[in-house]
C-alpha cells in the first residue's frame, strides 16, 4: 500500500455515500464520530431523495410482519432469505419510528395514526408515505437537518471515492477525489471501519431512473477489492417511467396503478388484462417486460390515470404532475407516455446480517449491498426499509468496535461546487460511458440471450481496453457491468428481474444466490 501526502484520518468510521443508507447510519453511529463522503451536497444524487412510495412497515389493523415477510418472499421469486425477511420486517416498525423522531412529516389521519398506501404485491396497506408520491424528498430533508445538527458527524461534499484501500486484505479506508480535480494525486482518508453506502448501478443503462452518479460505482470498488458479489445479474426495470427522453427518466409511481391508472398502447389497446390476471398490477418484470414487447413491436405505451384520478393527480401525486408538465406532458385530459427504465439493483455486495461484507474493515448498506432481502425481485418499497434497517445493525456492530473520539478539522479539500459540477459532466458523458451504457440497455436488459449476452462481454472487454481514458471511475463502472452480464450468462433461466428469452422458464436447479469475485467474472468474460 501506499501511503500518499495527502492521508487524512477520519477519526472515526468512514461513511462513503450520502443517501438514505449512508445518513440513517451516520446518525445511529452518534455520538461515536463519523466521516460521511458526498459527491454532491447533501441530498443532491441519492436515488434517497427521489422514492415517490414510502417505506414498507406492517402497521395497519390486521397486518403483521410475518405477511410483509411472506409477502417479501412471495415477490423475491423463490431465492429471497427466510431469516432476512423475518428479521427486517420485524425491525420495520421501529426504524419508522426512528425517522419520525428525526422529523419525517409522515402522513397521519386526524387520530395520528399513519396513513398507510397500498402498492403491487403488497397483501395489505402498509406503505408508509409523504404527501402522496414526496416520500424520499421529505425523509431526506429531515435527515440531513438532523445531521446537520449532529456534531458527531463531519460531511465532505464535493468528494467521490474511487477506489477502496487495502491492508493485508483488511479495508482500511478508501481513495478519493475532489470533483474537478481529476489530476491532482487522490486523497486517501483511512479509517478503521469503512461502510459502503453508495447506492446501486442503474445509471449503468441507457435508460433509467436513477441519479447519473448512481452507476455501479459502489459494486465495482468492492468487487476490485476482492470482495464477494451476489446476485448482480438482479436488475428490476420499473415499467413506467415517463418517456420524455430526458436522461434520466423521471419516475411515474407504482401507486398510480394501485389508484386505478390502466396501460394502454397507441391503438387504444389495453393488454395487461390479457397477460396476467392482476393486470395492472402484476410484478413489476412482468409489466415491464409487457410494455418492453409493445415498443419493441414499434407501438407506443401510456399510462392512462383520467378515470382513476382526474384533477386529483396534481393534489395526490404532485411529484409525477410536476415532471409531466415539465415535459408539457398534461396528465388530467391526457395520457402519459411510459417505458421501462433500469431502477433497483437487487444484488450488490454481499452482506451478512450484521452488514458485515467479506472482506475485513467493510460494511455495506442500501442498495449497494446484497443482504438477500430481494432475492430476485423487490417488492415496493422495501428498499428503503432495507437501507436504515441495515444502516441501524451496522451502527450498532460498529458502535462496539470503534471508540469515541474527537473530529479533527479536515484541511486542503475545500471544494468548488461549480467546477465540480462541470468536470462531473465531462466524465459523464464520454464516449466510452456513453457506449458502456447503451451496451447494458441494448444486450444486458429487460430481455437477455446467450448471444447477446457474450456480445456484451466482449464489448465491455473492448471499451476497457481502448477507452482513452480508463480511469478508475471507470473501472468501476465496467467491473460493475461484467459482473451483471456474467452472472446473466451463468443463471441459464428466468427468474425474476432476470429473463432469458433461450430459458425462458424458472429452473430448479437454480432456486438459489450466484456468488462471484471479479476473478470469476473476468474469467467468464474472457470466454465469451
Ligand atoms: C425514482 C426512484 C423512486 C424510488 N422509489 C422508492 C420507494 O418509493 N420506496 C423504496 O423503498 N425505494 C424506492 N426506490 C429505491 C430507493 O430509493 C433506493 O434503493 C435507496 O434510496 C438507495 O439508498 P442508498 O442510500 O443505498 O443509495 P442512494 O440514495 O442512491 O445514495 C447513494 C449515495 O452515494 C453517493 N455516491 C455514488 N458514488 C459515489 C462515490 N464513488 N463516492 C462517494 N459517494 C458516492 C451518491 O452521490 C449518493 O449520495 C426508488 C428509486 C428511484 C430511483
Amino acid at each position: 500500500m501506499t501511503i500518499f501526502d495527502n492521508t487524512l484520518d477520519a477519526d472515526g468510521a468512514l461513511i462513503v455515500g450520502a443517501g438514505l443508507a449512508g445518513l440513517f447510519t451516520a446518525l445511529k453511529l452518534a455520538p461515536r464520530p463519523v466521516t460521511v463522503l458526498s459527491p454532491k451536497p447533501l441530498g443532491m444524487g441519492a436515488s434517497s431523495a427521489w422514492a415517490q412510495g414510502g417505506v414498507a412497515a406492517a402497521m395497519g389493523e390486521g397486518d403483521s410482519p410475518r405477511a410483509h415477510a411472506q409477502d417479501t418472499e412471495m415477490a423475491g421469486a423463490g431465492i429471497v432469505d427466510h431469516g432476512t425477511a423475518e428479521g427486517v420486517t420485524a425491525e420495520a416498525v421501529a426504524r419508522i419510528e426512528d425517522l419520525a423522531r428525526w422529523g419525517t412529516p409522515f402522513d397521519r389521519d386526524d387520530f395520528g395514526n399513519f396513513e398507510l398506501g397500498r402498492e403491487a404485491a403488497h397483501s395489505a396497506n402498509r406503505i408508509v408515505k409523504v404527501e402522496g408520491d414526496r416520500a424520499g424528498w421529505a425523509i431526506m430533508q429531515a435527515i440531513i437537518a438532523e445531521v446537520r445538527r449532529t456534531p458527531s458527524i463531519r460531511v465532505v461534499e464535493g468528494i467521490t471515492a474511487l477506489s477502496l484501500a487495502r491492508d493485508n486484505g483488511r479495508i482500511i479506508g478508501v481513495y478519493c477525489r475532489r470533483l474537478g480535480d481529476r489530476y491532482s494525486e487522490p486523497i486517501y482518508i483511512r479509517a478503521r471501519a469503512t461502510i459502503l453506502a453508495a447506492g446501486g448501478l442503474g445509471g449503468l443503462y441507457a435508460v433509467t431512473t436513477n441519479p447519473p452518479g448512481v452507476r455501479g460505482h459502489a459494486m465495482g470498488m468492492a468487487a476490485r477489492a476482492g470482495a464477494i458479489i451476489a446476485d448482480p445479474e438482479f436488475v428490476q426495470f420499473h415499467p413506467t417511467a415517463i418517456a420524455t427522453g430526458a436522461d434520466p427518466a423521471p419516475l411515474a409511481t407504482e401507486a398510480l396503478r394501485g389508484e386505478g391508472a390502466i396501460l394502454v398502447n397507441d391503438l387504444g389497446e389495453r393488454f395487461m388484462p390479457a397477460i396476467h390476471p392482476d393486470a395492472e398490477l402484476a410484478p413489476r418484470d412482468i409489466v415491464a417486460r409487457a410494455n418492453f414487447r409493445q415498443i419493441q413491436s414499434g407501438r407506443r405505451v401510456f399510462l392512462d390515470t383520467r378515470e382513476a384520478l382526474g384533477a386529483d393527480i396534481l393534489t395526490r401525486f404532485p411529484t409525477v404532475s410536476k415532471y409531466c408538465h415539465d415535459a408539457g406532458i398534461d396528465p388530467v385530459n391526457g395520457m402519459i407516455p411510459v417505458t421501462p427504465a433500469a431502477h433497483f439493483h437487487m444484488g450488490g455486495v454481499k452482506v451478512d446480517e450484521r452488514g458485515r461484507s467479506s472482506l475485513p474493515g467493510l460494511w455495506v448498506c442500501g442498495e449497494a449491498s446484497c443482504t438477500g432481502l430481494h432475492g430476485a425481485n423487490r417488492l415496493a418499497s422495501n428498499s428503503l426499509l432495507e437501507a436504515v434497517v441495515f444502516g441501524a445493525r451496522i451502527a450498532e456492530d460498529i458502535g462496539g468496535l470503534e471508540p469515541t473520539r474527537k473530529l479533527t478539522p479536515f484541511e486542503g479539500i475545500e471544494w468548488d461546487e461549480a467546477e465540480g459540477n462541470k468536470a462531473e459532466e465531462v466524465l459523464r458523458n464520454t464516449v466510452a460511458v456513453q457506449e458502456l451504457r447503451r451496451i447494458m440497455g441494448d444486450l444486458v436488459g429487460v430481455e437477455r440471450d446467450e448471444a447477446g449476452l457474450k456480445a456484451a462481454l466482449r464489448q465491455i472487454a473492448h471499451l476497457e481496453a481502448t477507452a482513452e481514458q480508463v480511469t478508475s471511475a471507470f473501472l468501476n463502472m465496467t467491473t460493475s457491468a461484467t459482473l451483471v452480464a456474467a452472472a446473466a450468462l451463468l443463471r441459464s433461466e428466468s427468474r425474476g428481474g432476470h429473463f432469458r428469452l433461450d430459458f425462458p422458464e424458472p429452473s430448479q436447479d437454480w432456486e438459489h444466490h450466484t456468488e462471484m469475485t471479479l476473478s470469476q467474472a473476468l474469467a467468464i468474460r474472457a470466454g465469451a
